[in-house]
């Protein structure tokens, strides 16, 4: 039997990350986790309990209040993100979450407590993780690294379709605000900030369709799983 690797996905905000390492481990059959979601649901736990950005006592209180699970869901085919015991899937999703979540995601408190889970579950390998740290924080020695990007227009437009599925009222200003915003904060922050790692392979999906990115990444992976 093949041995198995870690995959590490990161890139700025909507580039298509998530339904790379989706897709790459259901057919590797490896563990998917979006840790995005798990910034979110910490976010959203601060802003339904009011708690200050900025006050360390109050941040490491909540966070010892906060349980996060993975559930996975067969409707969607994802794992939903379980927060306390409540399945916050939907609400984590939306803009009053997204608009705020950069800032906690910042916090070096929140990131510890975040990391060491993602690397709790890393553990047995046999994993595909995407955020924006992975290779070079979480995993710094993962087998794979791929570093995603595309062009910022092309990402704006892919956000905006995903979220008028639910959202049919949300404006294209409103998610080219949001991104420029998220990846403004992700990439300048002090602790762990998004960057390239020097050893991560760039796949730009500006002119490639998902099949075509998929394979290439498929490729990456069985070369390294033949390899490790
Ligand atoms: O991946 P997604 O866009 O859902 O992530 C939401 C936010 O969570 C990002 O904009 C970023 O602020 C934060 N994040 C992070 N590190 C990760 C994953 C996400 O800081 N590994």
């Amino acid at each position: 039997m093949s041995k198995k690797i870690v995959i590490a996905i990161d890139g700025f905000s909507s580039c298509g990350k998530s339904t790379l390492a989706k897709a790459l481990a259901a057919k590797l059959e490896y563990v998917f986790i979006d840790t995005g979601a798990m910034y979110r649901a910490i976010a959203l736990y601060f802003l339904r309990n009011n708690i200050s950005f900025n006050d360390e006592q109050e941040i490491k209180e909540a966070l010892n209040k906060i349980n996060l699970r993975f559930q996975y869901n067969s409707v969607s085919e994802k794992s939903d993100m379980i927060l306390n015991g409540e399945n916050v899937e939907t609400f984590i999703r939306e803009m009053h979450v997204s608009s705020k979540v950069s800032e906690v995601a910042a916090i070096a408190a929140v990131r510890d407590f975040a990391v060491a889970q993602q690397q709790a579950m890393g553990i047995e390998k046999g994993i595909v993780m995407d955020g924006r740290d992975i290779g070079t924080v979480v995993f710094p020695n993962a087998e794979l690294k791929i570093f995603v990007t595309a062009d910022p227009t092309v990402r704006v437009n892919r956000r905006l379709l995903e979220l008028q599925a639910t959202n049919p009222s949300i404006t294209l200003q409103e998610v080219a605000e949001n991104l420029q915003h998220r990846d403004l904060i992700d990439s300048t922050r002090e602790h762990s900030p998004l960057k390239q790692a020097e050893d991560a392979l760039v796949l730009d999906n500006t002119h490639i369709d998902r099949a075509t990115q998929f394979e290439i990444a498929l490729n990456w992976a069985k070369e390294r799983i033949v390899l490790s």
